[in-house]
């Protein structure tokens, strides 16, 4: 809300409006530069796999009778393709609500959520999780889902990155009175030049596209916005070692202005 400006104005209240509009106009180049090039990243993202299962329908309707033994590969192939769209859309779908919503938060003791989320995710990943949390209750502000699908974001990414066997460390302590959860692991570690990017979307190191470790480079884009929400912060270091540690600081109060 901008009050009503007294007219006629000063030369020096135009001048300082001239500059306010110019900066208005330059923030929003930027924001259509940057939703220009999100789409097309999207696009080039969803058109590579698209472009592969044409060509394996093609093959198929080409050769399929004749030499019946492309046809499972082919379906093969075609079928682990779209999960891989599917996957890319929903990730899409998501970032884009999170664009609009406001989460509702309130009290919590982080030591329970920490452990259920764990509890019930842990199955899934073939490493050990050591959990150390404090025998007392942490009490924290947050939306509770959004913390479960930070952590299972970053729970998913230490064992996609580990070997199987390196276990995964999640820990809560509280540092200065701020509620702190660490995700650590004894994977491939992230190279310096590389952690100022990897909150950006579609960004991926080169040894995950190397190795051919699935992924979209969208999830650590998504726990971004979710840890925004939260008025939280995140924050990457290096394991000792080797591997990767996630730092998140919870809010313990909602944030003022709400
Ligand atoms: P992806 O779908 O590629 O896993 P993310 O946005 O979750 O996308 O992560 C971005 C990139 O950051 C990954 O491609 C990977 O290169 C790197 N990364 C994320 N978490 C880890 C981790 N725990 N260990 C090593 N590299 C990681």
């Amino acid at each position: 809300y901008h009050e009503a400006l007294p007219v006629p104005l000063h030369p020096d209240e135009v001048h300082e409006l001239g500059l306010e509009i110019n900066d208005l106009l330059r923030s929003l180049n930027e924001q259509v530069l940057r939703d220009h090039q999100f789409v097309s990243d999207a696009s080039h993202e969803l058109r590579t796999p698209l472009t592969a299962i044409r060509g394996h329908v093609s093959l198929i309707k080409r050769r399929g009778q004749q030499h019946p033994e492309v046809v499972p590969r082919s379906l093969s192939f075609i079928d682990h393709e779209s999960a891989r769209m599917q996957t890319l859309v929903e990730s899409l779908l998501r970032l884009s609500r999170m664009d609009h919503v406001d989460l509702t938060g309130d009290f919590y003791d982080a030591t329970q959520l920490i452990q259920s989320t764990i509890t019930n995710y842990q199955d899934e990943l073939p490493q050990p999780i050591t959990l150390n949390l404090p025998k007392q209750p942490v009490s924290v502000y947050v939306n509770a889902d959004s913390l479960q699908q930070i952590l299972i974001a970053l729970l998913s990414n230490a064992s996609k990155y580990s070997p199987t066997d390196a276990p995964i460390t999640v820990s809560l302590t509280v540092v200065d009175s701020h509620p702190t959860i660490k995700v650590a692991d004894g994977g491939l570690g992230i190279p310096n030049e590389n952690k100022s990017h990897i909150f950006e979307r579609f960004y991926r190191v080169d040894q995950a596209r190397s190795q051919k470790i699935p992924g979209n480079g969208l999830g650590l884009s998504i726990v971004s916005r979710l840890v925004d929400l939260n008025h939280a912060t995140i924050a990457v270091s290096d394991n000792y070692p080797r591997g990767t540690v996630f730092t998140i600081q919870l809010a313990t109060t909602p944030p003022a202005d709400a």
